[in-house]
């Protein structure tokens, strides 16, 4: 076997810029930010050349959306970096942080119903990159759905967001078809006319939108947008599944101030190594969600970033 010449305090350290040693060899693989899976010709080309001149040729894709470069010599990592920053391109994405986000490609796909990558990238420009040096309990992982198919798996991360569309239902237009068009069209069971009208059952409708348009007599003509955020889920050695806040959110922008409560809330509360989901459940939901729908953590907020008060030890809730 090799003689390893890298020093573990060297290892920490490009480890904390997304180089992660390959086991057994002085080699290391580059975890390269994909920001939110999406990637121009001209990056792939630089990060396969890259991967020629200073790895082992390859690219694998990691099961979070970054993609890596495995086989980088310790003495090659500068270089390396350098040449991705060329097109903008950067390496990261370990440590107890924010992590990078994972999104669906709802977008373009045919049941997307929000522009997944456009606020996708917002969640990294404003929480990625501007929590870069913010140390959090353990790490903060935050993936965005285009709607309830769930394919980017939102509630088992620590946020997880996924698209709505509320439909407007207006019961007054309904004639209590006998083949109703609107229940055909429900995936959930959620529409069925009882007693000549059609009912859409709240607990079973998750705001998939697939109704709207579908009645030819206008009794579901449109729908609101809104944003369904679960928050506490994990996937790993232990297993966690999300628990939805009590309101679907209309706007994209308190969508994104809830994250940035939820960050700071964890920053504060939550216990060194602890992750979120075990912070939501020691706290109790009710408690969290109360804070993350009021004002009063925002307000803190340069208070609770400037003093450290994670790691202190000791629940505060
Ligand atoms: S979650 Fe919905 S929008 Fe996203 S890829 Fe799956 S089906 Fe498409
Ligand atoms: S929703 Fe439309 S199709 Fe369905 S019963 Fe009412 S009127 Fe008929
Ligand atoms: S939004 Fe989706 S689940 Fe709800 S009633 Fe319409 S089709 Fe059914």
């Amino acid at each position: 076997m090799a003689t390893l010449t890298v020093k573990p305090e060297d290892e920490k350290r490009v480890k904390a810029l997304g180089f992660l040693s390959n086991k057994g060899t002085d080699n290391f693989s580059a975890r390269i930010i994909t920001v939110n899976g999406v990637l121009t010709a001209d990056q792939i080309k630089c990060i396969a050349d890259a991967a020629e001149r200073f790895g082992s040729g390859r690219l694998c894709l990691t099961t979070r959306l970054t993609l890596e470069v495995q086989g980088i010599p310790y003495d090659k990592i500068d270089e390396f970096i350098a040449v991705l920053a060329k097109e903008g391109l950067v390496t990261g994405g370990t440590g107890p942080k924010v992590r990078p986000v994972v999104s669906c490609k709802g977008t373009t796909c045919q049941y997307g119903l929000i522009d997944t990558y456009a606020l996708s990238q917002k969640i990294h420009d404003r929480f990625y990159n501007g929590y870069h040096q913010v140390k959090l309990p353990h790490k903060f992982k935050i993936a965005v759905g285009g709607c309830p198919n769930n394919c980017v798996k939102p509630d088992l991360n620590d946020l997880g967001i996924i698209g709505q569309k509320i439909p407007n239902f207006d019961q007054d237009s309904c004639n209590g078809c006998r083949k109703c068009t609107v229940e055909a069209a429900c995936p959930m069971g959620a529409a069925k006319v009882e007693d000549g009208v059609l009912n859409i059952d709240p607990k079973l409708c998750n705001n998939c939108g697939r109704c709207i348009g579908k009645c030819n007599f206008d009794a579901i003509n449109g729908g609101t947008q809104g944003y369904k955020i679960y928050i506490g889920g994990r996937w790993g050695k232990k297993v966690a599944r999300g628990k939805a806040l009590s309101k679907v959110i209309s706007s994209q922008e308190e969508a994104l101030d809830v994250i940035e409560k939820a960050i700071l809330l964890y920053h504060e509360k939550g216990n060194s190594g602890e992750r979120f989901a075990q912070m939501v459940e020691r706290c109790g939901l009710d408690e969290i969600e109360k804070e993350l729908f009021s004002d009063d953590i925002m307000n803190r907020k340069q208070e609770i970033l400037d003093e450290s008060l994670h790691g202190t030890g000791g629940a505060t809730c």
